[in-house]
């Protein structure tokens, strides 16, 4: 019979600067109190757990508590809402309000975490994992649930490692934002086949004295439309079968080397700034081997987000078929949190009708 953790201590949270308000502990207002558990979760078998708090894993758990099923949220970092607090710019795909940034998403996510009272651990990072035993490990501790949601993300790919290239670090931007000064009358070079890459160059030449899009290969992943645009800009060049070779400069980056893929022709690029949109990598290597993913590394779903490991659900941007949208990640939520109680309650049933917790009742609190 699952048994819930119900033991739990009362941790109030104090801030020095309590008007951050970006994390979920920064939701809570000063001298308020949040329940985390205690006892051992290596004894206690848990009916659901989480891993990852971004908009899937919280949304999920959102669902569930409609449900009455109480889960435990598992997240590596110290804030709540995933990759939200890395987006710099409006959202403009979100029904539901203007939002300018992530991070005010992440605020109303926060906020609705902490009044629905979500059991969430953070700063736990999971480092290991027996999905088909349904056992979590992080440094301190190992987690046992009847089924598991996994919603860890995705992260940016980087450039292979190179001494040439990494010297020059300062001069190399992942990550979309503002940056104003560092593109004003330099000579630009991005490197990706994607939409992001055409973004930028769209965005950054607006103040750039040039901007070259180089590809690796002649395949594009950006729609057409973009890279119609990008030709119409006589301030953009772009190349296509171009592999990366070395970078160079006295103090800061000054010139970038490349190799055709197709000859080995050698081409260099004048360049103060490198950007690179090379995409992401779902955060499943923890899983491999034990769940069906296709060859990029994103775990295969079928109804219900349902995965090869029966009991395991997966959502967000970890899979296929997916699209890295806020929105589908929070429907996946919703959608696994369904599939979930039906596995809870009809395929293996574990929970007991009579000690659900009750209805709007916050969780362990
Ligand atoms: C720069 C940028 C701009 C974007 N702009 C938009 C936009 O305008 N509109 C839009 O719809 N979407 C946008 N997106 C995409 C959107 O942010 C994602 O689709 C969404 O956040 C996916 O949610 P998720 O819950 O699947 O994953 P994430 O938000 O990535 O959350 C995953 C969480 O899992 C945690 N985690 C990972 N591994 C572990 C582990 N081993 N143990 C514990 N925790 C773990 C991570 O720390 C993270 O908090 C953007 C993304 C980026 C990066």
């Amino acid at each position: 019979m699952t048994r819930w953790i119900e033991e739990t201590y009362i941790c109030s949270f104090r801030f020095a600067d309590p008007s951050m308000h970006s994390t979920y502990r920064d939701c809570l207002n000063v001298g308020d109190s949040v329940a985390l558990l205690k006892g051992n979760p290596n004894d206690d078998l848990l009916d659901v757990i989480i891993v990852g708090a971004g908009p899937a894993g919280i949304n999920c758990a959102l669902e569930l508590n409609e449900s009455r099923i109480k889960s435990l949220i598992i997240e590596r970092k110290s804030t709540l809402g995933g990759a939200l607090e890395e987006i710099p710019s409006p959202i403009p795909n979100l029904a539901c309000g203007w939002f300018d940034n992530g991070k005010t998403v992440q605020t109303g996510l926060c906020d609705t975490a902490k009044r629905a009272g979500l059991n969430v651990v953070t700063d736990e990072n999971i480092i290991e994992c027996n999905l088909h035993e349904k056992t979590l490990r992080s440094a301190n501790r190992t987690y046992r649930a009847t089924s598991i949601f996994l919603a860890t993300g995705y992260r940016l790919k980087q450039l292979p490692q190179s001494e040439s290239i990494e010297q020059f670090s300062n001069d190399i931007i992942y990550r979309s934002g503002p940056h104003p000064d560092d593109f004003v009358d330099r000579d630009i070079v991005i490197i990706g086949g994607g939409e992001s890459a055409y973004y930028e160059a769209l965005d950054r030449v607006k103040t750039a004295r040039k901007v070259t899009i180089v590809n690796r290969s002649n395949r594009y992943k950006a729609p057409v439309f973009l890279i119609r645009q990008a030709d119409e800009n006589p301030r953009i060049e772009r190349f296509e079968n171009l592999e990366l070779v070395s970078a160079s400069g006295i103090n800061s980056m000054e010139e970038i080397t490349f190799r055709s893929t197709t000859d080995g022709a050698i081409k260099k690029i004048p360049a103060q700034k490198l950007v690179v949109k090379i995409g992401y990598t779902p955060n499943t290597e923890l899983f491999s081997g034990q769940i069906d993913m296709d060859s990029s590394g994103h775990i295969r779903i079928g109804p219900g987000c349902s995965t090869s490991v029966a009991g395991v659900f997966a959502g967000g941007d970890i899979v296929t078929p997916g699209f890295d949208r806020l929105a589908v990640a929070m429907a996946h939520g919703v959608i696994a949190a369904k599939a979930i109680a039906n596995y809870l309650f009809i395929e293996k049933p574990a929970l007991d009708p009579n000690k659900l917790q009750s209805s709007g009742q916050k969780a362990n609190t």
